[in-house]
């Protein structure tokens, strides 16, 4: 038997047209998703970080039935894209203007490509853009496709015309196979999601059978991420392999105080004695063996400073509380912001909202809402952390009684999100996150006991104002008889007595009383 080596290398857009279930494209129901939920994403990214109320309109209508292909619309009012890089953003596998250290909805610099390559499957069809830079006189138009065995995009068709009214924004078209009918529900929960953390937001959907008007409830936005240095703790020997190539004439000195976060002198000096380094060593003459032991002594080294926070920018409380509030419907809403914290020298933060009553049903299990760096994530919950972090969670000490109408927020933000999978849709088990997790969850628990004790008195003092004010008109007609004083003045004085004696005015009870969730609900213990 002969035996031919036949080998060769797959070029990196051909291969995510293969794989593309890796990325969240394993079906057309699922791809449709995938595909609203990449170019909001783009959009958000677009808006937000650069102070801009974001409008976003999405839609979705079908183009050939009997083929189930839909075109997908969305436009935004985002700082647009160059007209020359627009080729690249939409036709170059891994090509991003977001590979910095700083909080992105958009990771990988893919989302875009895998709704081209997409499309290209199914439909065969480019992907049609409109962009305008802030302030630019022109607006580009293209048509694209990937060649994908060059990873380079393929211009079908360019235009230009001039922006009279200096319109900025991107607005993009694409024709997939979809599956409206099994995509529909996660859609919606998406853009509801999206507007719970995001209530700064504008979203106007229309599907083919629907319309979701999600209007700005604040124009508050959250503070935009500052863009940092990495932690020595966060890099590997080959990340400090690319710095040295970037900065060969530094010295050791140099190169960790000037490419390294919260490195200043005292700080670089200890660590290189600790390490038995030479500061004046310049960085372009280490060997590969020096090169791998300064990586891991920088690792190693328990001296370090926490690493900064300042390149998040977490939602906040506020706009949690005022999301969840009116998206879910919540009688009542407790968000925290933890403090930063940080797992292998990659900052993160963790909040949490605990929604209650209102249109929310009483639920076995709570309600929970995943967010990370501000995406819902809506698949794969059961692999996700915070799953099992509520799930673990001793609600009973918190007066709370399941079943109970009870919703969960978590959102973690990091620089690096530790997703499960590419797709992007689980957190995985990191164990200062899930730390925090369960921290932020205590905080936001703990207001919410305050809030269901002060429930549980005002029910108390309803009972006996109740049980009081039976015997009111009985006993004003008794007394109207025996002292002819008028019984209406006297049922009024009666009630005015046990106002005092409960401490309470009966108009504020009765207020209150119509918030109160059905009996046997909530209050447990
Ligand atoms: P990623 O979002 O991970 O960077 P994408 O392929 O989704 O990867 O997008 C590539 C790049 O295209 C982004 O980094 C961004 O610079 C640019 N881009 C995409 N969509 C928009 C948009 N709506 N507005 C402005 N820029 C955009
Ligand atoms: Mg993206």
């Amino acid at each position: 038997m002969t035996i031919t080596y036949a080998y060769e290398a797959l070029p990196v857009a051909e291969w995510f047209r293969r794989n593309r279930e890796i990325a969240g494209f394993q079906n057309s129901a699922r791809a449709m998703y995938q595909t609203v939920r990449e170019l909001v994403e783009n959009s958000l990214d677009a808006t937000e970080p650069y102070g801009i109320l974001p409008n976003i309109l999405i839609s979705i209508k079908p183009v050939d039935e009997s083929k189930s292909w839909y075109s997908i619309y969305v436009e935004d009012n985002g700082i647009g894209i160059p007209g020359g890089e627009i080729p690249n953003v939409f036709g170059r596998v891994f090509y991003s203007s977001k590979y910095k250290i700083k909080q992105h909805r958009g990771v990988f610099g893919l989302g875009l490509k895998m709704v081209v390559l997409y499309a290209q499957s199914t439909t065969n069809k480019p992907i049609a853009v409109r962009s305008a830079t802030i302030r630019s006189d022109k607006i580009y138009e293209y048509k694209i496709m990937i060649d994908t065995t060059k990873n380079e995009p393929i211009i079908i068709d360019r235009r230009e015309y001039n922006n009279k009214y200096r319109w900025h924004g991107t607005a993009v078209k694409v024709i997939i196979e979809g599956n409206w009918l099994n995509s529909k529900k996660r859609i919606e929960d998406y853009l509801r999601r999206t507007a719970i953390i995001s209530p700064y937001a504008e979203i106007f959907f229309k599907g083919p059978d629907m319309e979701l008007i999600l209007k700005r409830r604040t124009t508050k936005m959250p503070h935009p991420p500052e863009e940092g240095l990495p932690h020595p703790k966060s890099v590997d020997v080959d990340t400090v392999k690319q710095m040295i190539l970037e900065n060969p004439k530094s010295t050791l000195m140099e190169f960790l105080m000037n490419n390294f976060d919260g490195i200043g002198e005292g700080l670089a000096k200890s660590f290189l004695e600790w390490a038995g380094l030479d500061p004046n060593k310049v960085v372009g003459g280490l060997t590969q063996e020096e090169v791998t032991y300064l990586a891991e002594k920088l690792k190693a080294y328990e001296g370090w400073r926490r690493p900064r926070a300042d390149w998040l920018s977490p939602a906040g409380a506020e706009l949690l509380e005022v999301g969840a509030r009116s998206i879910l419907g919540a009688e009542a809403v407790f968000a925290v912001t933890r403090k930063p914290s940080s797992y292998s020298g990659h900052p993160f933060i963790v909040e949490a909202a605990i929604a209650w009553g209102g249109q929310i049903p009483p639920v076995d299990k709570p309600i929970l809402l995943r967010y990370a760096n501000k995406i819902p994530l809506l698949y794969d919950e059961g692999a996700d952390v915070a799953r099992k972090v509520v799930d673990e969670f001793n609600w009973q000490n918190y007066k709370v009684k399941l079943p109970a109408p009870l919703a969960v927020l978590i959102h973690v933000c990091s620089t690096k999100v530790p997703y499960a999978s590419a797709g992007k849709e689980a957190i995985a088990e990191i164990s200062e996150i899930e730390e925090e997790m369960r921290l932020a969850l205590r905080d936001a628990a703990r207001k919410l006991r305050i809030y269901l004790s002060r429930k549980e008195r005002e029910m108390e003092l309803l009972n006996k104002y109740i049980s009081l004010a039976k015997y009111v008109d009985e006993i004003s007609l008794s007394l109207n008889i025996i002292t002819g004083i008028d019984k209406d003045k006297l049922s009024s004085n009666l009630n005015k007595l046990i106002e005092q004696k409960l401490g309470v005015t009966i108009d504020d009870l009765v207020k209150h009383v119509a918030s109160l969730p059905a009996e046997g609900q909530n209050v447990g213990q």
